[in-house]
Order: C-alpha cells, then structure tokens, then sequence
C-alpha cells in the first residue's frame, strides 16, 4: 500500500525539482485565468499523445504568456504552485523567447521579475535559459552570447544552460556548449529521448551536468551496449520524468520506465515533472509513481530527494541549508528507519 496518502499534504516529503519548463508547467487554473478557452485547455491537459503532439499543445502556453503582464502572472503561479506541492528548490527553464511588444531581453528580466517577488522563505528558485534544439548554431549562439549577459547580471539565479526543442529535430553543437560551460554556465542537456545513437554519445561524452530523459541509452531500452557502457563511466545524473515519458510512449509503462536501471545499479538520478500542465502531474504524483512500481521504502524515497541536492546547482551553503531542511523532515515522518 502506498505510504503517500497517509501523510497529510503539509507532511508530504520535502523536494527538490530539477527538471520543469515553464511554458508546459502552466496549470489549467492558470491558462483560464489567462483567458484559454475551455476547448483549448481540454486538448492540452490530454492524457494520452505523443511528441508530435506534446510540441503542438505547447503553443496553447506560448500564446497565454506573449504579454509581459501574462507572463509575469504564469511564472509566479508555477512558483507557488510547487511550492504548494512542497518542493523547497526549484529549477525552472524556459525559452527566451520575444513576441509583438516583449523582447527577448524583456522575456527574462519578466522571468526573473517574478522570481524574486515570490518570498524566498517557502522555496529556492534557480532559473536555466533554454536554448532550442531547432535554431542553427549560429542562432544558439546568439542567445547563448545573451544568456551570459544575464548570468552576469544575475549571478545568483541564472545558472545554467538547457538544451530542449522537438528532439526529432535540429542537433546538439558541442562549442555552444564549451562556450557555456567556459562562462561558468552549468549545463543541463535533454539526450536520448529518441533513438539517436550518434547525438546521444557526443552527449555524453561532453559529460553535461546533468542529462534530461535519458531513454534510449540503456540497451533494453533502444539504446547500445556500448553507450551504457560510456554513461556508467560518466554517471552523469539523468533527471527522469516518468509521466512524461509514459504519456509520450518513449516509454512503454511506468513498470517497464528505465528509471530501474538507475535503481538497480545505484547511478545518479532525480524524479522529475517536465510539463506538469501538460501531464497533469506534480512532483508528489511523480514520487507516488515510483514507490507504487518499484517498491521503494519511505528512506529510499527520501534518499532520492537528498541525492537531488547534489546533483542541484545551488550554492555551497544552499545545499547544505537544503539538507538540513530534508534531515528535519526526516527526523520527523521517518522515526524508524
Ligand atoms: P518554455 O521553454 O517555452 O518555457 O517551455 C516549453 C518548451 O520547452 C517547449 O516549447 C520545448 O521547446 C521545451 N520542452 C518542454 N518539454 C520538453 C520535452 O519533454 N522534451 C524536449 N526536448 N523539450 C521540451
């Protein structure tokens, strides 16, 4: 039986969220406050799709958020909206994108506008710029020359660099990367999320911070022999998002998800939402999942949760007081282990 619902909400184990896009974190709560009509919604909140899919309902988001005033309101109802599921950090990523009467410069300092006018008391916020997979390299580029800029600026809340965009498409440019990480630009790179054996090695032999999906790398999974065998001498932490994942069928079913791979032989992971509009899950569902399939005690559940702070790109001192939060609520809910 599951131990999740036995807690109340405001016991749920604290978290950390390493992997969420702002534009698919939108709740349905938000988009109607944003003026989507209920069909639109009704499309987007889909419980079963594919990628193909999943890229066109992201433009439901994207239209909700083209004024400044939209997009200050979504990114802090997303913040809060962790928060309430008691994730205590939070790595948020988004496209900088410009639209008729916002710039891409205005598109990030609204981001980060509604960073910081949420009290900083409940949750941690760390932003990552997302550059889409899509644009030739001289156009990630570009916007990574920008990204930097903001880093400077904002040292102590942009931190990293994501690669996302329709993984069917477009390529990964190992010396954008290089740029990044020479700026001191941590890196968060989605891989594998379909079979692309050549792309997934040059991945991972850059060795980015973190890596998002991770799918097809592991052989009984579409991936090889020989790349598995690179990863475990990386061991790379794989933010894995098992409804996502599921909903998208790059995976076949929760049970059958290659998160137990990473169980198995104790590599480096996080649980993780993606979309938690678009999938209509949170950070708890997500946990609820994988004790529910893999049977996971409550410690192992925890541990998961501690390795996240590790594998986090927040400060020396952030960690430790993220730490020290997750043993007090451990020293609370889990008295016997
Ligand atoms: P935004 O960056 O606009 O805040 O969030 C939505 C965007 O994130 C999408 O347009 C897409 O580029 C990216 N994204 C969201 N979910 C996924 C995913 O599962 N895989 C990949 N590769 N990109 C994603």
């Amino acid at each position: 039986m599951s131990f999740w619902p036995l807690f109340p909400k405001s016991d749920y184990v604290k978290n950390l969220e390493l992997h969420a896009h702002l534009n698919g974190s939108l709740s349905r709560s938000t988009l109607k406050a944003l003026g989507c009509l209920d069909n639109t919604i009704g499309t987007y909140q889909t419980v079963e799709t594919n990628l193909d899919d999943v890229f066109s309902l992201f433009q439901v988001a994207h239209k909700a958020t083209r004024t400044i005033d939209n997009l200050l309101y979504a990114t802090r109802k997303v913040i809060e909206e962790f928060a309430d599921d008691n994730v205590i950090y939070l790595e948020l990523r988004t496209t900088p994108r410009s639209e008729e009467g916002m710039s891409t410069e205005e598109y990030i300092e609204t981001v980060v506008k509604a960073v910081r006018s949420v009290g900083s008391g409940k949750i941690l916020v760390k932003l990552l710029l997302s550059l889409d997979r899509r644009r030739s390299m001289e156009k990630q580029e570009e916007v990574l020359d920008l990204i930097i800029g903001y880093k400077d600026k904002y040292p102590d809340l942009i931190k990293g660099v994501d690669l996302s965009g329709d993984p069917s498409k477009g390529a990964f440019f190992k010396q954008v990367f290089e740029k990044a990480r020479k700026h001191g630009l941590y890196t968060a790179i989605h891989c594998a999320e379909v079979k692309n054996d050549e792309e997934v090695k040059d991945i991972i032999e850059f060795k980015p911070d973190r890596l998002g999906h991770g799918t097809f790398i592991h052989p009984q999974y579409g991936g090889s022999l020989n790349i598995w065998e690179v990863y475990k001498q990386k061991e790379i932490p794989v933010e894995c998002c098992l409804t996502s994942n599921v909903i998208c069928k790059t995976s076949k079913s929760y049970k059958q998800h290659h998160v137990q791979e990473w169980i198995k032989e104790s590599l480096p992971f996080c649980l993780s939402t993606d979309d938690k509009g678009v999938f209509n899950t949170s950070l708890s569902k997500e946990f609820q999942v994988v004790q529910e399939n893999f049977n996971l005690t409550q410690e192992e559940l925890w541990k998961i949760s501690k390795n996240s702070v590790e594998y986090s790109f927040a400060s020396p001192e952030e960690k430790q007081f993220l730490i020290f939060e997750l043993e007090q609520w451990r020293n609370k809910n889990i008295p016997n282990r």
